[in-house]
């Protein structure tokens, strides 16, 4: 019970801040702003340059002082990270960077790497090959959870399996589906559409991969039970390393802002201009980092914000406000559920100040 109280405490912090920020979005924000001088409504991009780095700025510092939650600590190495790491980047889809706080310390990439390595496989193979295989269906469970595998495994084979790419058991089965002769091969693959979306070379932090390595028994377990059950097809001890790996890159808050906003940006990396994905599989990807993208809390999350996202357990988040810009926050410490603390807070903050939740509509 007094997780649940916790997290209705936190819940409801956010909404207070929510609520002022999108006060001061009415005074100064773009959105208005552009309603009041014309009928035809401006898009979200275009609109004033000062008064997204205002809203970026004021965000960052009303949560400055937060010190709720904690680093993750099942993973040795991210217990030691500085917990007062906090870089906030958001990047419109015409390419604007607006950003503020640490932007050079480098956090693990975690389960945000999900998304791009679900991004490889449905680029390479279609949309169908994830739904098939993986399954695009919330688990309600914690990200590392093996009762849901349990809970679905009788559909495999005779229906479409209820699991998405976003948890460990359908992130090791999606890592485990990228073509290549060799693990050297799979991991060029994926660390190249990871650094397209970034728009710069990425390397993994090596202590965040060894310290995993070293205590990851439950994803291996993870891994055997994913080939028993079919969603893995060979070698599970692969697809689980490459996925430890993938999970040890090292990013910044600007770089996965990039990611993001390479996403919103119809899979265009808006600062490179490199086109990362079909345009026409984009959404696919954005529809389950809605549904799963903040583990057991994507619906309060959605609700607040409307925003496709993707923690990871090193802290960071990224949003994508399709066509208008992406968004990430670092910073390590987390809530019950596996999500930064202040970087929801955040982000909920600034999108909702800029207009960004793609369900509301503008009238
Ligand atoms: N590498 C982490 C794990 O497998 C990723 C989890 C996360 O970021 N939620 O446990």
């Amino acid at each position: 019970m007094h997780w649940l109280i916790q997290r209705l405490r936190l819940r409801k912090h956010a909404m207070i801040a929510i609520a002022i920020a999108v006060g001061a979005g009415a005074v100064a924000g773009p959105a208005l702003a552009a309603k009041s001088s014309s009928k035809k409504a401006a898009p979200a991009a275009a609109a004033a340059g000062p008064a997204y780095q205002d809203i970026v700025n004021a965000a960052y510092a009303k949560f400055k002082d937060t010190h709720e939650g904690k680093n993750a600590d099942y993973i040795p190495a991210l217990a030691k990270v500085d917990p007062n790491v906090y870089g906030v980047a958001l990047i419109t889809t015409d390419g604007k960077v607006y950003s503020t706080g640490d932007l050079t310390t480098q956090v693990s990439i975690q389960s945000i790497s999900k998304v791009f390595t679900m991004a490889q496989v449905i680029q390479e193979q279609g949309l169908e090959s994830i739904e098939k295989r993986i399954g695009v269906d919330a688990t309600g469970a914690r990200f590392n959870s093996i009762i849901a595998v349990e809970a679905v495994k009788t559909v495999v084979g005779t229906g479409a399996p209820e699991m998405n790419p976003l948890v460990n058991p359908g992130a090791i089965s999606a890592t485990s589906m990228v073509t290549g002769a060799n693990a050297d091969a799979v991991w060029k693959k994926i660390i190249g559409f990871h650094n397209d979306a970034a728009g710069r070379p990425l390397t993994v932090l090596q202590d965040v991969y060894k310290s995993e390595s070293d205590t990851n028994q439950r994803n291996q377990a993870i891994g055997a039970l994913m080939l028993a059950y079919g969603y893995i097809k060979a070698n599970w001890p692969q697809a689980v390393d490459l996925y430890t790996r993938q999970c040890s890159i090292g990013v910044n808050a600007k770089d996965l802002a990039t990611m993001a906003a390479t996403l919103a940006a119809a899979g265009k990396n808006p600062v490179t201009s490199k086109q990362v994905m079909d345009p026409a599989k984009v959404p696919g990807v954005l529809a389950v980092m809605a549904t799963a993208g903040l583990y057991d809390d994507s619906g309060k999350w959605l609700y607040h914000t409307g925003l496709p996202a993707k923690s990871g357990v090193g802290g960071g988040i990224i949003a994508v406000s399709p066509g208008k810009f992406g968004i990430a926050v670092v910073s390590p410490p987390l809530d019950d559920a596996g999500n930064s603390v202040r970087a929801q807070r955040a982000i909920a903050a600034i999108s909702n100040a800029l207009g960004g939740n793609p369900y509301a509509a503008r009238r």
